[in-house]
């Protein structure tokens, strides 16, 4: 059966979700879909009163369910049950999600969706395997570190995957034995409120996973810097993750898990199998329209094959053809605004204004959404804005070098260190890079994430503070106290 909808026809859960209940609210924010621009419902924005209820909805379900002290097995099972089925409904989600953001209906149910269920099952199943241990003392004594969870967790995310970053946020808090406040983008707030109705379908008690919408000033900060919420989880850009920090220096000490912005290189040595390089460059610029995190945006590449890795990178940007996210058969999504586009086209036309030279795209493209053409410059370099700046949309820049020096040089950036990528087939130099980039992601002969959610994602530098994914996800929601008893 055919995935493609009917936009007009997708009934959305509007509102905020708190104790399991969907909480009317006045929308504030009109949003468009981004597929086609058209008005599509108003964001409430909640303020400190209702992040007050949903942090008291959350503490009841702590109480009455004992969700941090059952049997651990008990909610692996739980989070199971809610993994299969987000599965189940992975169809209407999608809906939803293609509606509001820049997801194609093809690429969620497959991806996305299936990976995310897939992630709620991988941190499901450490509820009973990690936790407190006995340490080495004198035999007079027992030494434990005791690990439990925080309790209230708060968790903040970002537009460009929203379906995947309320997983990555929800999963490791909710399997560590803590409550959850989400608050999704302004701007592609409805996929999580489905996935939290879906997870008291499932049977977790109401009100452990809370679901506040609003905007950053106004929702974030009373989030936040709320007393009660003892740990914060953030996804989204440098400039919001300071703002947070400094709420959270200004309203009291907690700890922070911040997944920010990068500006990621992808270093292409002469050695490198060259179709397959351009396959991962042009595609890790193009996925989501270049609206990832970990877009591989500076392409760094060896004089020598400079021309013909251009030429197969032009040649797949160029087959690249826009359609509605609605559409099954799309593969290039929109950008997720208007004034987003138009930031994406300003730092463009600056980048040409500086000398750059564009190989192709640099334009929005004549459609009724908010797309913008697969974009590669040549002819940059520090500090040009498209070099510096991350424009979270389908933009590569060149660059070229000789040495390997030269190539690590080039690849460090000033401030971010999210992900990189390398390809050669010299694995001495494989490892000589993976030692020396400074990133919390080295990609060797392919630019994408696989299904090994062991693997934690996070940044060096101003990229971000902790991991999500991994064992250390599941960790950095639990504290640990020491114990030490004389016998
Ligand atoms: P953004 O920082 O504008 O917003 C992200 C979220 O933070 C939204 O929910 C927003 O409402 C909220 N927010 C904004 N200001 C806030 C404040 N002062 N206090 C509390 N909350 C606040 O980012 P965006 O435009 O939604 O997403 C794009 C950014 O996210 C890019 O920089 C991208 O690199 C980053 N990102 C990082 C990762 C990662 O894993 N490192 C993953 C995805 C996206």
């Amino acid at each position: 059966m055919s995935l493609s909808f009917d936009p007009d026809t997708v009934s959305l859960p509007v509102g905020h979700f708190i104790g399991g209940e969907l909480v009317a609210a006045e929308g504030a924010i009109e949003l468009r879909r981004p597929s086609d621009g058209k008005v599509y419902a108003a964001c409430p924005v909640a303020g400190v009163d209702i992040v007050d209820r949903a942090v008291e909805s959350a503490k009841a379900a702590l109480k009455s369910s004992n969700w941090s002290n059952v049997r651990p097995r008990e909610r692996t099972k739980a989070l199971q049950t809610w993994a299969d089925l987000i599965e189940a409904e992975a169809e209407t989600l999608a809906r939803i999600e293609a509606l509001c953001s820049t997801r194609p209906v093809g690429q969620l149910v497959a991806g996305d969706i299936a990976i995310t269920a897939e992630q709620i099952g991988f941190f499901a199943e450490f509820a009973d395997k990690e936790g407190s241990e006995l340490v080495p003392t004198d035999n007079v004594s027992l030494g434990m570190i005791m690990s439990e969870p925080y309790g209230v967790v708060g968790a903040i995310t970002p537009w460009n995957f929203p379906i995947s970053m309320a997983g990555w946020k929800l999963a490791p808090a909710l399997a560590a034995g803590n409550a959850v406040i989400l608050k999704p983008s302004e701007m592609t707030p409805y996929s999580a409120v489905f996935m939290a109705q879906l997870a008291v379908r499932a049977g977790l008690p109401a009100g452990l996973v809370n679901v506040v919408l609003g905007d950053g000033p106004t929702t974030g900060t009373a989030l936040t810097g709320h007393p009660e919420i003892a740990k914060i989880s953030f996804t989204g850009s440098t400039r919001a993750g300071s703002a947070i920090m400094e709420n959270v220096a200004r309203t009291g000490v907690k700890p922070m898990t911040l997944e920010l912005g990068g500006k990621s290189p992808q270093i292409v040595f002469a050695d490198a199998d060259l179709d397959k390089a351009a396959m991962a460059i042009a595609g890790s610029v193009t996925f989501n329209a270049g609206q990832a995190c970990v877009a591989g945006t500076r392409l760094i590449v060896e004089r020598s094959v400079a021309a013909n890795l251009t030429a197969a990178i032009l040649e797949r940007m160029k087959a690249v053809r826009p359609g509605p996210t609605w559409d099954e058969a799309t593969q290039y999504s929109p950008v997720i605004s208007e004034r987003q586009r138009a930031r994406i086209d300003g730092i463009v036309k600056a980048a040409v204004e500086a000398g750059a030279e564009c190989l192709t795209g640099g334009n929005v493209i004549d459609n009724p959404g908010y797309f913008y053409e697969p974009t590669l410059i040549a002819n940059v370099d520090h500090p040009n804005p498209a070099i510096v700046e991350e424009i979270f949309g389908p933009v590569l820049t060149i660059q070229t070098f000789e040495t390997e020096e030269e190539a690590l040089a080039l690849s460090t950036h000033p401030t971010y260190g999210l992900a990189s990528g390398l390809f050669t087939s010299d694995l001495s130099r494989t490892i000589r890079f993976a030692r020396k980039l400074e990133a919390g992601t080295v990609w060797v002969n392919r630019y994408s994430r696989s299904r090994d959610h062991i693997l934690p994602t996070g940044g060096y530098k101003r990229s971000g503070i902790g991991k999500d994914l991994g064992r250390e996800a599941y960790h950095a929601n639990r504290r640990t106290k020491s114990v030490l008893i004389s016998l």
